[in-house]
């Protein structure tokens, strides 16, 4: 799946191009696989844009940029054999061929594949290094996160369960909302398409917002901005509500709150973390083993010509969970 242009707003079916080509065979030094599961990200809208970033945006023409899962069929690489299977930045491709650099071996002993793309991949991780290093969680403090029954957001959650927190969760519709109550334990929820976030939050956080895990941007920031406790932490991990602007992008018309409750307002790329990727799967690993953190994934079964529809289900809503796309 290449980009064929730059969309503008929303991404439609015509930014991109399915191209048919024979799989390349390996050669030395490196194997060739068959795309298992590929991971869907709201960052993916990012990096169709034409503007500085964090990693440069995908070229026209040139093939989608996505992490999957893919499975060893042919190898000449000494570390991965046939049948192993790879996590990566493969893309959004059915075969594919790597040297292996910047790919890792899962163990589909230890956790389902999928797994590896979400909870112990890189939202998770997200999650982990968002809350913990950059909201330097502490104890007693009240929580509130938004985009919480995403892919990112639920692990927030659970994690600041986890530590004993008071978390409350910012989503859409009531549905998410009981999930969020319900079977993953948060204290309470916000249905921000319904309610008045700024007086719930108010409601449900009497005493302020300690750290405010921030996936969405937009009115939900200044919402939660207006109830800070003092000294709070806003976590910058991602502005969902802004991805698609064709009018620029809302900045947070409260930031004086800041001021006011001696807060700190910061962003984070995951990447910047690499080193203590290990470490921290390991904890998470250990929580989804003990029950206390449950693994949320939304499985859409196809090929990759379902991958433009799927990317939209992030910018409408309609996951709940770790949006994967698995290629029959
Ligand atoms: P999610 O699984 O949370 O999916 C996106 C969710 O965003 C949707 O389900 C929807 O939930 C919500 N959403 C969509 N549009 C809007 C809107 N206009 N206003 C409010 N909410 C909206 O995605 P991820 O967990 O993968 O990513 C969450 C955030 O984390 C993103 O902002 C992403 O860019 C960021 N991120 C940042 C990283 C970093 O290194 N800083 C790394 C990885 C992710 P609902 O039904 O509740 O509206």
């Amino acid at each position: 799946m290449r980009l064929a242009r730059r969309p503008v707003g929303d991404v439609g079916p015509d930014d991109w191009e399915h191209v048919t080509e024979a799989a390349a065979a390996p050669g030395a030094g490196r194997f060739a696989g068959r795309t298992r599961y590929i991971s869907l990200d709201p960052a993916m809208r990012g990096w169709l844009d034409d503007r500085p970033s964090y990693l440069p945006p995908v070229g026209i023409g040139e093939v989608m940029r996505a992490a999957s899962i893919v499975e060893v069929t042919e190898s000449d690489h000494p570390d991965f054999q046939v049948g192993d299977l790879v996590t990566g930045a493969f893309g959004v491709q059915e075969r594919v061929v790597s040297d292996g650099r910047g790919a890792l071996k899962i163990d589909p002993a230890a956790a389902s594949p999928s797994t590896y793309l979400g909870a112990l991949g890189m939202p998770g991780l997200t999650a982990y290094f968002g809350l913990l290093d950059v909201g330097a969680l502490k104890d007693g403090d009240t929580v509130v996160v938004s985009g919480a029954a995403g892919a990112v957001g639920s692990m927030v959650g659970q994690i600041a369960k986890a530590k004993g927190c008071r978390v409350i969760g910012i989503a859409g519709g009531a549905e998410k909302c009981a999930l969020l109550t319900g079977e993953l334990g948060f204290d309470a929820a916000i249905d921000y398409r319904t309610e008045n976030v700024r007086k719930a939050l108010r409601t449900h956080a009497p005493d302020g917002i300690d750290v405010y895990f921030d996936n969405v941007g937009g009115d939900v920031l200044d919402a939660a901005l207006a109830n800070l406790a003092r000294h709070a932490r806003v976590v910058i991990c991602g502005a969902i509500s802004q991805y698609n602007t064709t009018t620029g992008v809302q900045g947070p018309a409260n930031y004086l709150a800041l001021l006011v409750a001696r807060a700190r307002m910061e962003g984070f790329v995951i990447f910047d973390y690499a080193p203590r990727f290990t470490e921290a799967a390991r904890e998470i690993g250990g929580w989804i083993a003990a029950g206390r953190i449950k693994v949320l994934e939304h499985v859409v079964k196809g090929t990759v010509d379902d991958f433009p529809a799927t990317l939209q289900m992030l910018f409408r809503g309609e996951n709940t969970g770790k949006l994967v796309l698995e290629l029959d």
